[in-house]
C-alpha cells in the first residue's frame, strides 16, 4: 500500500462529535477562496456545515469543530477532483480485469486525487450497450472505493434506451471495436439522441481507411482523422439537438472548430487528457505512448496548453486506459492517468495555470456533469454536498516511481518526472486517505 486510510470514526475523532470529521486548512471554493474548517459527517458522506476563520464561535461549537485535520500552507484543498473519461476495463467476463478492475481503478483514483470517475462502455468482451449490461456495469462498480458513473454505448444498430446515464460514440474503431465502418453510417443513428448527453470519439472511419496501410501509428490516425469527425460531430450536435461533448482533443484546428460553433450557439464542450497537453509524438518510448488519437506536434500541443490555460476546455480527463507492461511492448493504443491526475495539477499550476481554471476543468465542471446523472451534490464546499475534497500540496517535489502506482497495470508514462508536488490527502465522503509517498 502506497496510502493508508487514516481516519476511522471509533477511535480518531478529535471533536465531541463521534460521526463528524473536521477539516481545517485554505479551502478553493467556487465564489474564491477561504480559510476555515469544513465539518463532513461520516455517516451520511455530505458536508454539514462550513465555518470560516472570521466566525466568531462558541464554546460549544468550538469543541465541537476541533480539527481532526489541519492541513496548513502549502496545501490547497479542493473540492474532490473528478475524472470524466475512465476505461475501468472491468466487465462480468472479468477476462480484462487483468489490466484493472474497479477496486484497483478507484484505488488509482484516490493515489492521484480523484474522488469519482465515468466509466467508459467499450469493454471486450462485453461492451455496455442496453439496459442489461448497464446495470450488471452498477453492479460491479460497487466495489469501487470512489463514485463511478457508467457510460454506454451508442454503436451501429443502436436504439435509444430509456436511463438517465451519459452516452458515447466511438465514430471510427478504436479499443474494442465498437465503432462505425463509414461516416455516412453515422447519422442515421445519432438522429434518435435528440437532447441527450453524447461524448464522441472524434476519428473519422473514411479518413482512417485511407490511411490504412500507412507505416505509423500517427499516420494511420492522422490529424485530418480527428478533424473531419469534429466537423461531422458538430453538425450533428446542431442538427440533432444534441447536448455533445467531444473526447481527449488532440488537434488545434479541432479547438478552432468547436470554438467557432460555440460562438454561433452550439451546445458543445471538449475534454484534453494530460498526454495531449505534455507529451508529442517526438516523445516515443517503444509502444508505451501509442494511444488514440494519437500524440502530435508541439505546435498542436502548445495550442492546447493555451486555449486550457484560458478556461476553452471544460474538462481534464485522463482517458485511463491501462494495458499489461507486455502488451504496451507489443503496441496497443491506451495509457493509464489516474495515480497521476493530481500531481500533473500541480505541475500546469507550476506553469502558470489559476487555481480558478484548475477548480473548474477538475472538480466543478466534472462535478456538475456527474450531478446530472446520479443526483447528488458535488463539486461545492457547501453545507448539504457530497463531503469529497481533493487536498494538493503545492510545495513537495515528488518523483513519480512505479512502486508508488496503484494501477493493475503498474506503469505510468510520467515514471522518474518530477512534479512540483503532491497529493496530500484524498478524502471521500468522509473517508480520508493520506501518506502517499
Ligand atoms: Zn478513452
Amino acid at each position: 500500500m502506497t496510502f493508508t486510510e487514516e481516519y476511522s470514526i471509533q477511535n480518531n475523532s478529535k471533536n465531541s462529535k463521534m460521526s463528524n470529521l473536521v477539516i481545517a486548512g485554505n479551502f478553493v471554493g467556487h465564489k474564491g477562496n477561504f480559510s476555515g474548517k469544513v465539518v463532513i459527517n461520516t455517516e451520511t458522506g455530505l458536508i454539514e456545515r462550513v465555518s470560516r476563520l472570521e466566525d466568531r464561535l462558541s464554546e460549544d461549537e468550538y469543541r465541537e469543530l476541533i480539527p481532526d485535520y489541519h492541513f496548513e500552507f502549502p496545501n490547497l484543498i479542493f473540492p474532490g477532483f473528478i475524472d470524466i473519461h475512465v476505461h475501468a476495463r472491468e466487465d462480468e467476463s472479468q477476462k480484462q480485469s487483468y489490466k484493472e478492475d474497479f477496486f484497483t481503478a478507484s484505488q488509482a483514483a484516490i493515489n492521484g486525487g480523484v474522488v469519482g470517475f465515468f466509466d467508459m462502455p467499450n469493454n471486450d468482451p462485453i461492451p455496455v450497450t442496453n439496459l442489461e449490461t448497464w446495470q450488471r456495469k452498477k453492479e460491479l462498480v460497487e466495489k469501487s472505493l470512489v463514485d463511478v458513473v457508467p457510460y454506454y454505448a451508442i454503436m451501429p444498430g443502436s436504439v435509444p434506451f430509456e436511463i438517465n446515464a451519459p452516452a458515447k460514440i466511438y465514430m471510427g474503431h478504436s479499443v474494442g471495436n465498437i465503432g462505425f465502418e463509414r461516416d455516412e453510417d453515422i447519422e442515421e443513428v445519432l438522429s434518435q439522441y435528440e437532447g441527450k448527453f453524447v461524448a464522441f470519439h472524434c476519428e473519422s472511419p473514411n479518413v482512417m481507411h485511407e490511411h490504412e496501410s500507412a507505416a505509423t501509428h500517427e499516420q494511420k490516425r492522422p490529424m485530418r482523422a480527428e478533424v473531419e469527425a469534429i466537423k461531422q460531430a458538430l453538425r450533428l450536435i446542431e442538427k440533432y439537438d444534441l447536448e455533445g461533448h467531444i473526447c481527449h482533443l488532440s488537434t488545434a484546428e479541432g479547438f478552432k472548430l468547436i470554438r467557432q460553433a460555440k460562438d454561433r450557439g452550439v451546445r458543445v464542450t471538449s475534454e484534453v487528457s494530460p498526454n495531449h497537453l505534455y507529451f508529442t509524438s517526438k516523445d516515443r518510448i517503444d509502444g508505451f505512448l501509442q494511444v488514440n488519437p494519437p500524440l502530435r506536434t508541439k505546435k498542436n500541443r502548445r495550442a492546447l496548453m493555451r486555449a486550457f490555460s484560458l478556461g476553452q476546455i471544460e474538462y481534464l480527463a485522463t482517458d485511463h486506459a491501462p494495458h499489461s507492461i507486455e502488451e504496451n511492448e507489443k503496441g496497443i493504443s491506451g495509457i493509464p492517468g489516474l495515480d497521476t491526475y493530481g500531481y500533473f495539477v500541480t505541475l500546469l499550476m507550476h506553469m502558470g495555470v489559476d487555481e480558478s481554471i484548475i477548480l473548474k476543468t477538475c472538480s466543478y465542471n466534472p462535478s456538475l456533469l456527474a450531478s446530472r446523472f446520479t443526483g447528488e451534490k458535488y463539486g461545492k464546499i457547501e453545507e448539504g454536498y457530497v463531503g469529497s475534497l481533493t487536498v494538493i500540496n503545492t510545495w513537495n517535489k515528488t518523483e513519480i516511481t512505479r512502486d508508488m502506482l496503484k494501477t493493475k497495470c503498474g506503469w505510468s508514462p510520467f515514471e522518474g518526472l518530477v512534479f512540483p508536488g503532491r497529493i496530500e490527502a484524498t478524502i471521500v465522503r468522509g473517508k480520508v486517505y493520506s501518506n502517499f509517498v
